[in-house]
């Protein structure tokens, strides 16, 4: 028995020797939806109104590949100034760049937010997924599905197309991939 109880404390510390943590931070113009969907994907629900003036870091712990992963995440909220989002950027292992379908001005934002990013990092490349979000409300779209497609290969980044509404489009899947993503780097 004392034997068996080694073992698994032996097996659980090689776990956690190998857990990791994996720090990502969401982007987009304010509205895009960020908060809904960090929310959708830690809770799998949707809440209409948050304040859209509140930052919040979440811990979400998973397991990939036989190890621990803690994945942390960083909801920003804009406006702020440039120093803290600098701080934010360096602070980032990867990001969620997020933009609106139906405002093609969030949409136009992406590349504002990619550049940003780019120049804090430099001379790293940017490990992020491009998300659309908002893909319920098609009778007010602005931007097509090809046009999110096109942007993401130019930018060599993965593209999701999702509802945190809805939760339609694989958004679980969407940080997943994010997080595997830092993690081969
Ligand atoms: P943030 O400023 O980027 O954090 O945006 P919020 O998460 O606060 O969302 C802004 C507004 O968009 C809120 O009124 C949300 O209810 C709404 N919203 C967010 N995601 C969706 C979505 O997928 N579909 C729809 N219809 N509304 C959404
Ligand atoms: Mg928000």
């Amino acid at each position: 028995r004392l034997d068996q109880q080694l073992k698994e404390i032996n097996h659980f510390t090689v776990k956690m020797a190998k857990s990791t943590e994996v720090k990502i931070a969401v982007f987009g113009r304010a509205g895009v939806g960020k908060s809904a969907l960090v929310v959708r994907f830690l809770t799998k629900r949707f809440i209409w109104e948050y304040d859209p003036t509140l930052e919040s870091t979440y811990r979400h712990q998973t397991t990939m590949e036989d190890e621990i992963v803690t994945m942390e995440l960083l909801d920003t909220a804009g406006q702020e100034d440039p120093l803290l989002r600098e701080g934010h950027i360096r602070w980032g292992d990867g990001f969620v760049i997020v933009y609106d379908i139906t405002d093609r001005g969030s949409f136009e934002d992406v590349m504002y937010f990619k550049n940003l990013l780019d120049d804090v990092k430099k001379p790293k490349n940017v490990t992020f997924i491009l998300v659309g979000n908002k893909a319920d409300l098609t009778h007010s779209r602005q931007v097509s599905t090809e046009e999110g497609e096109r942007l993401a290969a130019d930018l060599s980044c993965a593209f999701y197309e999702c509802s945190a509404c809805t939760g339609e489009g694989n958004i679980t899947e969407a940080f997943y991939e994010l997080c595997r993503e830092i993690r081969r780097r």
